[in-house]
């Protein structure tokens, strides 16, 4: 463990600017109301303004990428559907579970002098309520999510990375990004900054090393550590 951990802190050390994700690091969003239970109401609010589900396609599980399926084929539903699908996600969020380690990171972060960005897919407004109800917003300088009613804004696009580095007034190289997702580490490449992969589930180093993380962690706490150290 010792080597990892030092080229983790030898990574973090020149860094001024943290970009985390939310989903995952921060918080496992669909912890209590499923993603598939939030894509169906999605669905079906989308039903009743007339989207038709591809016939013999599979059924959408994950409520961005359905979002995504809207763009491409009914743009006209985008804004009724991203409105619907972000206050489902605020819902959500309700019953959300924290990730405690994700929150040492936030506060290592602080003790340390680094400012925290959330850089996410979710909504705004859904990141921005679950960031008061638990009492983190002295921790947090600025939430970033999809730009409403635009889902190519969604990493992998580097959009709202860019936008979080441009909003610090940072430069690319003191600037780290966190995920736990492949399309975490596409976008972060994409807007040239490293992205630590975080690997919460079996089988994700493997994916989050393929596709370029500059380092992966099982757990939130080595960050929180190698920031301290
Ligand atoms: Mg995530």
């Amino acid at each position: 463990m010792t080597e990892p951990s030092e080229s983790l802190a030898d990574l973090l050390r020149p860094v001024k600017h943290v970009l985390l994700d939310f989903d995952g690091p921060v918080c496992s969003v669909f912890a209590g109301f499923s993603a598939p239970d939030v894509a169906e109401s999605l669905r079906q609010a989308l039903a009743d303004l007339g989207w038709q589900a591809a016939a013999g396609g599979s059924v959408e599980t994950d409520p961005l990428a359905l979002l995504r399926q809207v763009a491409e084929v009914r743009p006209d539903l985008v804004p009724a559907a991203d409105q619907r699908l972000t206050l489902l996600e605020t819902e959500a969020v309700r019953s959300g579970r924290p990730n405690r380690e994700g929150e040492a990171v936030l506060r290592a972060c602080a003790d340390s002098g680094r400012s925290v960005s959330i850089v996410s897919n979710n909504a705004t407004a859904a990141i921005e309520s679950y960031v008061e109800a638990h009492s983190l917003g002295r921790y947090v300088a600025r939430v970033i999510g999809r730009a409403p009613g635009d889902p190519s804004s969604m990493k992998p696009s580097p959009r709202l990375l860019l936008e979080a580095i441009q909003a610090e007034g940072g430069g690319l190289a003191d600037s780290v990004f966190v995920g736990d997702a492949v399309r975490d580490v596409e976008a972060g490449l994409a807007a040239s900054i490293g992205t630590i992969g975080y690997a919460n589930k079996p089988g994700k180093r493997e994916r989050l090393t393929g596709a370029g993380a500059v380092e992966v962690v099982d757990s939130m706490g080595a960050i929180a550590e190698a920031l301290m150290g």
